[in-house]
Parts: structure tokens; sequence; C-alpha cells
């Protein structure tokens, strides 16, 4: 089992496009093991290899947090998305940050499982949000990303504030490191 310290924005890597993965590799299964192992020891429902600091297009998500319940894909695509959902998230790489943001109430996903096979994820409910939560992950995009301007600006200095203090307060071989939940806990459709 091998937990890692979590990458917090402002990080580089939260913000760059993820690599697709070009070997089905045992160096890519032990990466799946470790996002799964670090998404449980920060109560996740969802993470991103960026969020552990790997530019690489892989995600798991499980709404249920139940182990083995995982839905994990390598080079994700998204193939179709339908209806409208609005939700609020929080985010493993945005501790304390929670806001109200529109989504797809369904996706239908395509993809890679560890094996190099490929897989198909339709998903409404939590999982459909938590899917699209950490696809937008693997293109450099944060769920604040999706807020009206306004609610942005607001939000980014709040961010800002955090990362001055965590800076201030932590040496910087632990600033990595902080407590949060990856995507949204209550969903309520909006339609
Ligand atoms: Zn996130």
């Amino acid at each position: 089992m091998a937990v890692h310290p979590l990458c917090v924005e402002p990080h580089p890597v939260l913000r760059t496009p993820a690599r697709p993965v070009d070997q089905f590799s045992d160096d890519l299964r032990r990466l799946a093991r470790d996002l799964i192992d670090t998404m449980y020891a920060n109560d996740g429902i969802g993470l991103a290899a960026p969020q552990i600091g790997r530019d690489v297009q892989v995600f798991v998500a499980n709404p249920t947090q139940q182990r083995g319940r995982e839905v994990l894909l390598v080079n994700p695509v998204l193939e179709a998305v339908t209806g409208r959902a609005g939700v609020v998230e929080g985010c493993l790489s945005l501790p304390e940050i929670w806001e109200r943001v529109k989504r797809a109430a369904r996706v239908r996903l395509s993809g890679w499982d560890l094996d190099g096979k490929p897989v198909e994820v339709e998903a409404d409910g939590l999982l459909a949000i938590v899917l699209q939560h950490e696809f937008d992950h693997l293109h450099g995009r944060l769920f604040i990303d999706r807020l009206s301007w306004f609610r942005r600006q607001r939000v980014t200095r709040r961010v800002r504030a955090r990362a001055a203090s965590r800076r201030a307060a932590v040496p910087p071989s632990q600033a990595s490191g902080a407590k949060g939940r990856d995507a949204s806990l209550a969903a309520s459709r909006v339609r």
C-alpha cells in the first residue's frame, strides 16, 4: 500500500493536460493501486493521477467507497453527455472549497482497463458527476473553472489565501499534503 501526498492548487501538475498511457505495464498497475489507496486514505470518492503528481490519463472513481467497486479508466474519452445536474462538489486538491457545479446528469465514457482491454462506462447519479470531475482533472481543469466568473473570483481569492497560509505554516517538504474530499457529496439532481 502506498499513500501519496496530494497535489493542491496552485500546483502546476493540476493545470497540465495529462499524457495518454502508452504502456499497460507493472508501473501502471502500481499507479492504479496507489491511486485507490490514496483515495481511500483521504476519504475520497474519486482521484486522478495528476493529483498525486503523475501527468498520465488514469483515474479512479467510487462513490460507494466499498473496496473492489472502483471504476478505473485509462485514457478515457467522454463519448456522450445528457441531461443536467446541479451538485455541490469538493476536491482533494482544493481543500475546504465547496461549490455547486452544473454538470451533465448522465455520461458515457470509453477507455481502457489495466490490461489494455477496451471498456465502456455508462453512469448517472453521483457516479456520473464523479466521472466528469475526474475526467476534467486529466485535462488540467478543476471544478472551480466551471463556476460563474463572479463565483470563481471569490473562490480563487480563498484558494490563494489558503496557499499563502500553508506556505507560512508548513515546512516545504510537507506542503503538498492536504485533507479534503474529492468530487461531490450531496447530489441533488436539478432535472
Ligand atoms: Zn478533484
